[in-house]
């Protein structure tokens, strides 16, 4: 027995996915085609879209908001866990990789409920905000460039409501964060990222050690 959160070797890992995993046909589908790809290391972990999935339930969430698509298994995985009228309102800037996502929403009638938006992320938050769609998220996704997190959290901050909750992703880049020999602008942005909030009283926090590592702030 520990306190301390356990570092999972491989054996425990394959139990832990062994005895929780529920993944749907065509999210294990997507992650698979998205593993060939060369960027594949990209997507999130199935366990990490369960868990998100099971926060928006929880939250009762309608409208989300997220920022960084790639091919789309954290929005799918959101969308799947919405109710009919939910909405995902996605950010990301590649056609090519969110054709694929695309395709995907398509094959489990969840298209309906995922607006993409293909442009810089900032712009479209930026749109929603002079739209006058402050406080009406109830969940937001980040997980995309680094350097802009602080930018993109603030603006999440803005259109979620009271409640509401923003999830950060890749948070402990793969233990980078914690050695003072990697300086590159990445790891630089996600430590100063994790400082901010750390100090942030606007929400409550918990980093949470799912995956490569998952903030959740909840605005208060
Ligand atoms: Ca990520």
């Amino acid at each position: 027995m520990t306190n301390k959160t356990l570092g999972l070797d491989n054996q425990l890992y394959d139990y832990l996915q062994s005895v929780s995993l529920r993944e749907p046909e065509i999210l294990a589908q997507l992650r698979q085609e998205t593993a060939q790809l060369p960027m594949g290391r990209m997507q999130i972990a199935p366990e990490q879209g369960q868990f998100m999935a099971l926060l928006v339930q929880l939250l009762g969430a309608k409208k989300t908001l997220e920022v960084g698509v790639f091919t789309g298994y954290s929005s799918l995985a959101i969308a799947l866990a919405l109710p009919a009228d939910g909405k995902v309102v996605a950010c990301d800037v590649s056609e090519e990789y969110t054709a694929i996502a695309r395709r995907h929403w398509q094959q489990a009638g969840v298209a309906d409920k995922i607006e993409l938006h293909i442009a810089p992320a900032l712009e479209t938050l930026e749109q929603l905000l002079a739209d006058g769609e402050a406080n009406t998220f109830d969940f937001a996704f980040i997980d995309a460039d680094k350097r802009n997190y602080i930018n993109y959290y603030e603006q999440a901050l803005k259109l979620v409501r009271p409640g509401g909750l923003i999830a950060v992703d890749n948070v402990l880049w793969s233990g980078k964060v914690a050695d003072s020999q990697v300086q590159d602008n990445s790891t630089k942005a996600i430590r100063e990222f994790n400082q901010q909030l750390h100090q942030d009283q606007r929400v409550s926090l918990s980093m949470v050690t799912i995956a490569d590592g998952l903030t959740l702030a909840l605005k208060r």
